[in-house]
């Protein structure tokens, strides 16, 4: 499924090239801690923050925009080295296509959430397909990266949904209520008491107050040791590489549930 960017987009980032960055970091030599207390004449720019490696690895995904708090979305990420997952639809692409060449320019992923964020399992077969045909022709269109990772409105995983669609299937493992909660705090409170090595987290970028408790949630994660990664590196890094037909909540198996008894 993959695609050449479009003429009218620079450098645009693969899945291989995911895979490359991810080897790339993994041979990067420790960082060598500055020495202790070395007086410093004046302070220049200040150092881009080091990137050592980190024990623990996330993937935030954003589902239902872009919208109107992605942009500050998008910069905040940068501002952590972070990258993340953006599950888009179809209709919020028009008017947007600009947010979809940052997230590909910036290195995050997207993915497919369907066209109208309608419950699949009520569609036909070819009603599903199609609209996850359409969504892609439309993001591939917008940023020349055409996605692979579908995530089907509501979680549904019902056998309509999985005999219409060859993609891998992505939900989540920590889900925050974000939507419901409308309280940047509480979002960050409900993920941090659950999250862990390996987690996909369920975010919406689409309310104001989900972005606040992406931010919050970039600096205390960072501090915890958490890299934030696309679904597409957590699964590389760990040993696991998606593939079509796959089904995914998140990599590794700390819970020890079998995502396929979702079915
Ligand atoms: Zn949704």
């Amino acid at each position: 499924p993959l695609s050449f960017p479009l003429p009218s987009c620079k450098r645009l980032p693969s899945p291989g090239d995911f895979v490359r960055l991810a080897l790339e970091r993994q041979a990067w030599p420790e960082q060598e801690e500055p020495g202790p207390a070395q007086p410093q004449p004046e302070q220049e720019e200040p150092a881009p923050e080091e990137v050592p490696q980190k024990p623990f690895r996330i993937a935030l995904t954003f589902d239902d925009g872009p919208g109107p708090y992605t942009a500050r979305l998008l910069d905040g990420l940068a501002q952590y080295d972070a990258r993340a997952t953006f599950f888009v639809l179809g209709c919020r692409i028009p008017g947007n296509e600009e947010l979809l060449v940052r997230m590909a320019q910036e290195g995050h992923e997207i993915g497919n959430h369907s066209y109208s964020h309608s419950l699949f399992q009520k569609m036909s077969q070819s009603a599903v397909s199609e609209e996850i045909r359409q969504t892609a022709d439309m993001i591939e269109t917008a940023c020349g990266v055409r996605p692979w990772l579908v995530r089907p409105p509501y979680g549904d995983l019902s056998s309509s949904v999985t005999r219409a669609l060859s993609e891998p299937l992505v939900l989540w493992s920590v889900d925050p209520q974000d939507w419901k909660l409308r309280n940047a705090d509480a979002v960050v409170q409900a993920v941090l008491s659950s999250v862990g090595d390996g987690d996909i987290v369920l975010l919406h970028d689409i309310h104001s107050t989900s972005v606040d408790a992406a931010l919050i949630l970039l600096e205390r994660l960072s501090e915890q040791g958490y890299d934030f990664v696309t679904v597409t590196e957590l699964f590389e890094q760990a040993g696991t590489p998606m593939e079509q037909n796959g089904r995914y909540r998140q990599a590794g198996a700390r819970t020890g549930s079998d995502p396929s008894a979702q079915s």
